[in-house]
């Protein structure tokens, strides 16, 4: 009989009381023989695994993809250097990863985007500094009247507050737009990337932020994260289809094979982990099932757009006819990227309706469009492009969870517990204060590796972490 079949009888003798058994923290980071399977290696999994093995414990990373990174994904567009997933670090104090950025000599950049140009399609007029000014207030204004409306309405989604709230402005025509756009565009589908008709108004706009500003890495997340993989054993191109769990270790089958270790540390997305393409055994626990069912993943997509030469100046706003969040926003990333680049953010709504139908050659020709409509001129081609799919990637299944209606901050909390002494989760959608970002996985990362014993982190930048 084989050590693998061996262990998958231990394992199956005492499932049924290690399901759902109270786990304790224990130290097997300090325990020889300690081996821990790490499935992602995204931000949270780079992390957990980088702890552990500058702790000396022996771990092996699985990852689906040919390459790291998971939803942070640098790539050459021509002359340009673009992120196709996360682009900015949100606040740099208190943030374990520009913390190892500038202990092991990585750059970040302040974003000073110039906004220089706002439109809107319904009355066909570029717009200047009254309506930022408008739209600003109506951002601040929504935000003052949230907690009324909450105690108002209860578990609804936003959108209900905000059609009160623009009851309330007595705004009509231009102005209601303007509102409606910075309500529905700027604080739910472009931040929260979900359709503002499924976003929760519980817990909505009450998150944590991090001081320090908006920020570029200079050159793109991969700089970060190929510093972090360095050194740590990580296979690539091994889709983790079952993970079996019990008091004496784990197995995980992945790429056709059976890997074992002492613990798994499970990093996929909530969006992986709610489609069910992982068989986990002890299934997950009632409460963990409940929490993925209630949650759900939002949709911030990226179309890249490069030239060789610049025919435009900054970025742009653009508030559709329908005010519905078609290609809302292009950000002049020309500074960071190295070259030439436009790159067009869209989520919620719109974006749900573009990746269910959209070709690639649609979705650059629909952006297009708008750039020529509020720049009106016809738009030279470009010379480059990028499309990104998250909402249809089977190793994200979107681009980051959100708490739809009906879902609450308890849910996050739930997915951030072991599941076993021997089965523990990290990853984004683990972190209740940070979720959506980068930072929040590589702080479950953190988190999880203290939990199996790593007391002090032997990693410049973590030593006060
Ligand atoms: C378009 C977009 C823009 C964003 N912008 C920002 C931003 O500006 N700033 C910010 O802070 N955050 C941003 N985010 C969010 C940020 O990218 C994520 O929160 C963060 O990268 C998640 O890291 P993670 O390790 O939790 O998950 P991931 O990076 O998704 O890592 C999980 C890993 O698991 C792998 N995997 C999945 N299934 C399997 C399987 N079955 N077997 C083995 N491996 C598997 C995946 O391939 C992946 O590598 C953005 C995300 C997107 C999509």
């Amino acid at each position: 009989m084989s050590r693998t079949a061996l262990l998958v009888l231990t394992l199956f003798a005492c499932n049924d009381d290690s399901a759902g058994s109270p786990v304790s923290a224990g130290t097997p980071a300090g325990e020889p023989g300690t081996h821990v399977l790490v499935v992602g290696a995204g931000a949270a999994g780079l992390t957990v695994a980088r702890a552990l093995d500058a702790a000396g414990v022996s771990v092996t990373v699985l990852e689906a993809r040919d390459r790291i990174g998971g939803r942070t994904w640098t790539v050459d567009v021509g002359d340009a250097r673009v992120d196709l997933g996360a682009s900015w670090a949100h606040g740099t104090e208190g943030n374990p990863m520009t913390d190892f950025a500038e202990a092991n000599g990585l750059a970040w950049t302040a974003d000073e985007t110039p906004w220089s140009r706002l439109y809107d399609e319904y009355s066909g007029s570029a717009l200047g500094g009254p309506a930022w000014r408008l739209m600003t207030a109506a951002l601040v204004g929504f935000a003052a009247a949230l907690p009324g409306l909450k105690a108002r309405y209860g578990d609804t989604t936003v959108d209900v507050a905000r059609d009160d709230y623009l009851v309330a402005t007595g705004y009509t025509g231009q102005d209601a737009r303007l509102t409606q756009h910075a309500i529905d565009q700027w604080m739910v589908e472009l931040s929260y990337a979900a359709p503002v008709d499924k976003k929760g108004l519980i817990g909505f706009w009450e998150e944590e932020s991090l001081g320090g500003g908006n920020q570029f890495p200079v050159g793109g997340y991969g700089g970060w994260i190929d510093a972090i993989a360095e050194g740590l054993d990580i296979e690539l191109g091994v889709p983790v289809t079952a993970v079996r769990h019990g008091k004496e270790g784990v197995e995980v089958d992945a790429g056709g094979k059976t890997w074992t270790g002492t613990h798994v540390v499970v990093t996929v997305p909530v969006g992986v982990l709610r489609a069910g393409s992982i068989h986990f055994q002890p299934e997950l626990s009632a409460e963990r099932q409940a929490a993925l069912a209630r949650l759900d993943m939002g949709n911030l997509e990226k179309v890249v757009l490069g030239w060789d030469e610049a025919w435009w100046d900054g970025s742009l706003e653009f508030v559709d006819a329908d005010v519905s969040g078609v290609f809302p926003e292009f950000y002049d990333m020309s500074e960071p990227a190295g070259a030439p680049t436009l790159v067009g953010l869209y989520g919620g709504r719109f974006s749900r309706a573009v990746q269910a139908q959209w070709t690639d050659e649609e979705i650059v020709a629909g952006a297009l469009d708008v750039l020529a409509t509020a720049w009106g001129r016809e738009i030279p081609p470009p010379a480059h492009t990028a499309v990104t799919h998250w909402t249809t990637d089977p190793f994200a299944g979107g681009s980051y969870v959100f708490l739809p209606a009906g879902a609450s901050r308890e849910d996050l909390e739930t997915l951030a517990e072991p599941e076993s002494e021997r089965l523990l989760f990290a990853g984004e959608g683990t972190s209740p204060d940070y979720y959506g970002n980068v930072h929040g996985a590589v702080m479950t990362g953190l988190r999880e590796a203290r939990r199996l014993g790593v007391e002090r982190f032997e990693v410049e930048g973590w030593e006060e972490w």
